[in-house]
């Protein structure tokens, strides 16, 4: 089996619900938070599944992004790896994820749950909590077994996302997998995923960038990473270009810095050239949440561009349009292909 594009990081079981406002007082939440759970925190995934009606996504920044490319490819192009437990949430997973026509190959851990994310909605509110447990005990010794490296062997793209260099296995992996794209002159694909991974992880991030065809990342992530390296500019247009212009492993490809702002112009650069793409308006009435924006941007983008389409502007436009059809939906999903326009 030869894949079109290979995902990697942190997996995580979106369990979404409409919630009532006692649970989101009983836990202390206020509306439109995001966290990291804690001990007391544990209990409330089996609490929203047991009394609530919930809906499951194939989460994670880069699983997201990875169905999202696969929405725009013919069947079986795309293949994701990342850590789970041997449990029912990596069921549910497995399951939704295949419902996307992502194929998925789990490295399994025991002794700790799969990765869930809650999505609390309170009318147009979102609580996000994430227990990423499992997610983050991702090793490089089970990305080289046979079995799993001939998977990145055949695929012919890859993608990960920032946050899977917060974990020492996956740091590991991703410099093992720029190697062999680099080696190889396929393209390997990042996102910047958050602020606070170049604040936290400069030195990991640097290295990984060194590998990069294709650098994805939003104006904050532009922007903390300029600041960061001292780069003494706020113009994501400028950042764009210097980050084009780092140096890399690879070099028979210029490196792509695609850099979204999200209701404003997509920044491209790449070599000496920079263009701007603005995003087609998506009225505020239409819009349910922007979660998962970027991740749908970057399967679009690349959903074209693992076709073999070189012209960029075709790319981005691709990218704003699976990010439009995703933020008029609850959570990074995608509407089923039989209702496509
Ligand atoms: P992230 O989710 O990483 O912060 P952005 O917010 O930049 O990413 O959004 C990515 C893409 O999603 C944008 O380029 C755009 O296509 C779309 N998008 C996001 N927010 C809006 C919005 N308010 N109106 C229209 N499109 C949006
Ligand atoms: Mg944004
Ligand atoms: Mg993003």
């Amino acid at each position: 089996m030869s894949y079109a594009l290979l995902g990697l990081e942190n997996p995580l079981l979106d369990i979404q619900a409409i919630v009532k406002q006692e649970l989101m007082d009983k836990y202390g939440f206020v509306n439109n938070g995001a966290m990291l759970a804690t001990e007391k925190e544990q209990p409330l995934y089996q609490e929203l599944i047991d009394n609530y009606e919930v809906a499951y996504v194939a989460g994670g920044a880069a699983q997201n992004t990875t169905r999202g490319a696969q929405y725009l490819l013919p069947p079986n192009s795309t293949v994701y790896m990342g850590c789970v437990s041997n449990d029912h949430y990596a069921d549910q997973m497995k399951k939704a994820a295949s419902e996307d026509g992502l194929e998925t190959k789990y490295q399994i851990v025991d002794g700790l749950p799969t990765g869930t994310c809650a999505v609390l909605i309170t009318g147009h509110d979102r609580f996000l909590c994430a227990n990423l447990s499992a997610s983050e005990k991702f090793s490089l010794e089970v990305l080289q077994k046979p079995e799993n490296w001939s998977i990145v062997e055949s695929a012919k793209n890859f993608y990960i996302g920032a946050f899977f260099i917060s974990h020492d296995g996956g740091y590991a992996s991703s410099l093992a997998v720029g190697k062999h794209a680099a080696e190889n002159n396929k393209p390997f694909t990042m996102n910047l995923s958050a602020p606070w991974v170049a604040l936290a992880f400069r030195d990991r991030l640097d290295a990984v960038l060194h590998y990069a065809d294709i650098v994805f990342g939003n104006e904050d992530e532009a922007r903390s990473y300029s600041k960061v390296a001292g780069w003494g500019t706020d113009d994501v247009k400028e950042i764009a270009a210097k980050f084009a212009q780092l140096p890399k492993a690879n070099t028979q490809r210029p490196r792509i810095v695609v850099f979204t702002q999200g209701s404003d112009e997509t920044v491209v650069a790449t070599g000496d050239k920079v263009t701007a793409h603005p995003v087609d308006k998506v009225d505020a009435s239409e819009i349910v949440d922007t979660n998962g924006a970027g991740d749908a941007f970057c399967g679009g983008f690349l959903g074209l561009y693992c076709q073999g389409v070189e012209d960029l502007s075709k790319c981005v436009n691709a990218g704003h349009y699976i990010a439009s059809l995703c933020i008029r939906r609850t959570g990074p999903t995608y509407p089923p292909k039989a209702e496509r326009t």
